[in-house]
């Protein structure tokens, strides 16, 4: 009964600092546990690359982004990077700078085409939408 986890980088949306959330896999889906700050330049993150599939949640132990403290998180349709998350309708990535609507839930992290996840409310995706430069 080893719980399996897996590290995704993420990024405070109001510093830009990475940080790393460290999502437990709870059966039925993916829970939040931990975020920790990435002091430095980082190392590159062990478990970059690896993709995971599931519904995606704050756990109960989980404290919040490390930099501003809030407690949700929205992965960017455009880069498929994850964020710290406030509740707004729109955020702006703190990758790849991009606007986002926050729609839908997160059904995999690290680019996977596939979708037959239903239900869970916590963790947002994002998909850029009308784009309009300038
Ligand atoms: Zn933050
Ligand atoms: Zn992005």
């Amino acid at each position: 009964m080893a719980s399996d986890s897996v590290e995704v980088t993420a990024r405070c949306r109001e510093t830009t600092d990475p940080f790393t959330i460290r999502f437990e896999d709870r059966g039925d889906g993916w829970a939040a546990t931990d975020a920790t700050a990435i002091a430095g330049a980082g190392d590159g993150g062990a478990d970059d690359g690896r993709r995971i599939q599931g519904k995606f949640r704050s756990g109960a132990a989980y404290d919040g982004c490390p930099d501003c403290g809030t407690m949700m998180f929205f992965r960017c349709g455009g880069c498929g990077h994850l964020g710290c998350y406030d509740g707004s309708d729109a955020v702006v990535c703190p990758w790849c700078e991009g606007r986002t609507t926050i729609r839908g839930d997160i059904e995999e992290l690290e680019g996977v085409d596939r979708g037959d996840g239903d239900g869970g409310r916590l963790s947002k995706t994002g998909d850029v939408s009308g784009l309009s430069k300038g």
